[in-house]
């Protein structure tokens, strides 16, 4: 069984889900291709993805994307395109990168952009239950009525302002009831924006964290097994997503949260200003995707940290070695090397000791093995493989 840490209880926890499991992971902003930061993101999930499979349950992975959101308009209007183009090249070029890694696929990834009326629905429930008021054109939700809010992510009052801040929100806007508020809907007076629509609560879009609420709840049933993302989603977003929830539909959104840190390198989290993102679709040019995909498991997913290049030259060298061993290896030991991966996914995604075991595995194993051990060995190594999507 699988040991997970919760964000919500701040302790580890049984993941134990029935046969069929909901996943919603937040994906990404289609305006700046995937970095390798987003990659770790993914890859644990994908890591829980493979090993639920390989315990027999049926995985409904959801991962968005998140089309609808002012820093693509902004991007596009430095490009002089619209942003749906923007939008579609980059949702390509991620996925071109997804494809080359093998991820496992996808129950649904559903895009902001078609999920608008809703949405719409979404805040005419939270106006008719008292949660959602106007300022000016735009609509916000009332943190006031929703006592619980805060709790999930339990910040100190200026940092949470401070994260909001930061992280897209507005607090000091002039008009709100409580600079915690948060954005469901944004009007648009421009006649000539083109990321607006027609509906019964005006003209314009809605905001991010409405997006994914409401996408998640109409894929998956609520409470689903486990929501995750980056860990920088955990204040503002996921906490209005949980409020949003809490609101319309008095459940809980998930059982499980799971966060991710970011890899960061140069001494700063990847992002476009600081110039220091390194994207797949580069690396990938020079190493195999099982490289990457290695060279991504020394590092822990709560604790993330500073990329190191040359984890790539090792990784690479360690898959020459471990091609080797998997070619010659007997069938017990191949079982057991399965059995260890196993156990050390189960204990928290603990990747470190499965770069360990995989080393050791190349030390030990030279060991000779008759013809009929062959198709046996290779059954093991396969699920090995599998399991670590290399
Ligand atoms: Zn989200």
């Amino acid at each position: 069984m699988m040991k997970l840490y919760d964000t919500a209880s701040k302790a580890h926890k049984i993941f134990n889900p029935a046969k069929s499991v909901g996943i919603y992971v937040c994906g990404i902003t289609p305006y700046d291709s995937a970095h390798l930061g987003h990659i770790f993101t993914f890859m644990t999930y994908d890591l829980i993805q493979r090993r639920l499979e390989d315990t027999g349950h049926e995985v409904k992975m959801v991962r968005n994307i998140t089309d609808v959101d002012e820093p693509i308009y902004k991007k596009a209007a430095q490009l002089h395109i619209d942003y749906r183009e923007l939008a579609s090249q980059e949702i390509k070029r991620f996925e071109t990168v997804m494809t080359a890694l093998d991820f496992r696929p996808l129950f649904v990834q559903p895009k902001a952009s078609e999920y608008i009326y809703q949405i719409v629905d979404a805040v005419k429930i939270l106006f008719s239950h008292g949660f959602a008021y106007r300022v000016e054109e735009d609509i916000y939700f009332d943190v006031s009525k929703d006592p619980k809010f805060g709790e999930f992510s339990n910040l100190p009052e200026g940092l949470a302002v401070k994260f909001m801040q930061k992280r897209g929100g507005d607090p000091y806007r002039e008009g709100k009831r409580s600079p915690m508020d948060f954005l469901l809907w944004k009007g648009i007076t421009d006649p000539n924006d083109p990321a607006a629509w027609d509906t019964d609560i005006g003209h314009g879009r809605p905001g991010w964290h409405i997006e994914c609420s409401v996408m998640s709840y109409t894929l998956l049933d609520t409470p689903f097994d486990l929501h995750g993302g980056g860990n920088d989603l955990i204040f503002p977003h996921h906490e209005c997503e949980i409020a949003q929830t809490r609101a319309i539909r008095h459940t809980d959104l998930a059982q499980h949260w799971l966060h991710v840190a970011p890899i960061i390198y140069l001494g700063e989290k990847m992002s476009k200003s600081l110039g220091n993102m390194i994207f797949v679709e580069d690396l990938l040019k020079s190493y195999s995707p099982a490289a990457i995909r290695l060279s991504l498991m020394h590092y822990d997913y709560r604790e993330g940290g500073e990329w190191v290049p040359d984890l790539l030259d090792e990784s690479t060298n360690l898959l020459d070695k471990l091609n080797h061993s998997f070619s010659h290896s007997t069938p017990e030991a191949a079982s057991d090397l399965l059995e260890c991966i196993r156990s050390a996914i189960d204990d928290d995604l603990d990747t470190h000791t499965v770069i360990h075991l995989l080393e050791d595995f190349c030390e030990d194993n030279n060991t000779s093995r008759s013809s009929k051990d062959v198709a046996q060995a290779k059954a093991y190594v396969d699920k090995c493989r599998g399991l670590l999507g290399i």
